[in-house]
């Protein structure tokens, strides 16, 4: 029988995305498949793209890197969560941590004994039962993988850092494993005239590459699935309507925290980032609400150390493509589509699709049984996270600018509205398998911008109002004992993972 598999794989482009693919690959199909990325210097990569979220773990597990080797050669630090300033009400704030609030009891979410204790202690807070909340505003971090004894988990974490940095040590990690790089600019693809699959890609200098699977990382350009192949874009700037970014980097300041913040303005929100040897910001915006200049006027005037460098100005349309898979190409990362960092998605997005494009590998027939299973799953994926982001926008009470009035009465989709709506009723959730976000960041999102539920499932009145005061007492008490004893961020980073700045 003659061999059908796949012998060589292309990428285009050495961004995140190309090298994400290229190291993944590597170690997991190993010598028996040639993969070539080719990039471009000159066209450089988008760089920015340095917060994550705990997913990402599992991709260091993937490819067998070191955490602490992999913080300090990417300049990273630790992330809990991300801090949402002025969303829900201006002046106020709130923590979508990466932990659960609590502790669940008789398989009932624990958000649920907290609206119940609200009627006789509406002053406490559902994140005085976190503790990813406490640790993260005392600028805690240690790895904690339970409390104690008890069945509360421990600490749940990402990491920030520099994806220039981050690109170049995951090179390292897929040259080391086979993969081959080579510097130039495509400037033609060539496609098969019988079955439009791409056959070669030619560069500027004349080198022509061929394969069998194309992987098109290119970025926003999206060169072969775009360009080539004709794959349209679906636009979602009607609920998502920002469409510009300007970011900056700042000089450090003290104390190191160990979680993303997300300042909503006027017209859109900032970022800050914080990384061992800068810190990262930018002003995600709508043109059609603010100018560019007003926009880099309002980034610049909110940073909290030196700019260091000039803003740089980024543009995009919110969406995604109608087929991720075409063919014999699959695209990934900004080629793919475009969801705005306010939940850090975008990176994981990346290594979800390669885990679910190996899983789905094809052979040389390219069956579209697996195409269609791909792009099945591919899309059900972007639009659960969707949803979730859309939820920030929406579920406001302001309206003290053009922009936030717009998106306060836009309509949603339906999804999502009937997420809300169950929500609201009696603090019960929507449940979907493949939703990236767990119970407990729909809660604190909802919560976090004012969507209070009126009522909570009647397992809650099972314990009596003393056993339910001493149950969150003691949840509490075992988390202040736990941040006690946790480290300084700061800390935790110059004893483990310290980055060598020159
Ligand atoms: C404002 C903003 C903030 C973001 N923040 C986050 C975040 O905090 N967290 C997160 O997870 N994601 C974030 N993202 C998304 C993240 O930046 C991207 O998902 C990630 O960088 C992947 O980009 P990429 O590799 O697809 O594209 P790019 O970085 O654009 O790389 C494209 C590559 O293709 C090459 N190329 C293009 N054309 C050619 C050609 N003709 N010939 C040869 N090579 C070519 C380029 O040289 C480059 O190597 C953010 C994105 C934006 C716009």
């Amino acid at each position: 029988m003659q061999s059908q598999h796949i012998e060589r794989i292309v990428i285009v482009g050495g961004g995140t995305a190309g090298w994400i693919a290229a190291a993944s690959m590597a170690r997991l199909l190993g010598p028996s498949v040639n993969i070539t990325l080719i990039e471009s210097e000159a066209i450089g990569t988008v760089g920015v793209g340095e917060a994550t979220i705990p997913q990402i773990r599992r991709l260091n597990g993937v490819l067998g890197l070191d955490e602490n080797e992999f913080v300090k050669e990417t300049s990273g630090t630790f992330k809990l969560g991300i801090e949402f300033n002025n969303w829900g009400h201006v002046g106020e704030s709130y923590l979508h941590t990466f932990g659960d609030a609590g502790i669940n009891l008789a398989s009932l979410h624990f958000h649920h004994y907290w609206l119940r204790s609200q009627s006789e202690d509406p002053a406490t807070s559902l994140w005085d039962y976190s503790l990813h909340h406490k640790a993260a505003y005392a600028n805690k971090f240690g790895r904690l993988d339970r409390v104690g004894n008890t069945s509360m988990t421990g600490l749940a974490y990402a990491f920030h850092f520099d994806a220039g940095l981050y690109a170049r040590y995951l090179r390292k990690h897929a040259e080391s494993n086979g993969a081959t790089r080579i510097e130039g600019k495509v400037v033609d693809v060539d496609l098969d005239a019988e079955t439009g699959h791409i056959k070669s890609v030619s560069l500027e200098d004349g080198q022509v590459v061929t394969g069998d699977l194309f992987i098109d990382c290119s970025g926003f350009r999206g060169l072969l699935i775009g360009q080539a192949l004709g794959v349209d874009y679906q636009d979602w700037s009607k609920w998502l309507p920002c469409d510009s970014a300007v970011a900056v980097g700042c000089e450090s300041t003290q104390p190191l925290l160990p979680y993303t913040k997300a300042t909503a303005h006027d017209a859109g929100w900032q970022w800050r980032i914080p990384l061992q040897h800068r810190t990262g910001n930018g002003h995600v915006f709508c043109e059609q609400f603010i100018s560019e200049e007003r926009a880099t006027e309002t980034l610049l005037a909110n940073l909290d150390g030196a700019p260091m460098g000039d803003p740089k100005r980024l543009r995009f349309t919110t969406g995604r493509r109608e087929k991720f898979w075409h063919k014999n190409c699959v695209s990934l990362g900004l080629a793919s589509g475009f969801l705005e960092p306010l939940e850090s998605t975008s990176i994981h997005l990346i290594q979800s699709n390669v885990s679910k494009l190996i899983e789905l590998f094809p052979d040389k027939t390219f069956d579209a049984a697996n195409e269609r299973e791909y792009n099945r799953q591919v899309s059900h994926e972007y639009e659960l996270i969707r949803d979730f982001l859309i939820l920030h926008y929406h579920r406001t009470d302001r309206e003290d600018s053009e922009f936030w009035r717009y998106c306060k009465h836009m309509s949603v989709p339906e999804s999502l509205t009937e997420k809300m709506k169950l929500f609201a009723s009696n603090g019960l959730l929507y449940k979907d398998a493949e939703d990236l976000f767990r119970e407990s960041s729909w809660v604190q999102v909802m919560v976090g911008q004012g969507l209070v539920p009126k009522s909570f499932h009647a397992m809650a009145n099972r314990v009596s109002s003393d056993q339910l005061s001493n149950f969150l007492g003691d949840v509490r008490k075992l988390i202040d004992r736990a941040t006690n004893d946790l480290p300084q961020h700061q800390d935790f980073i110059d004893a483990h993972c310290k980055a060598d700045l020159q």
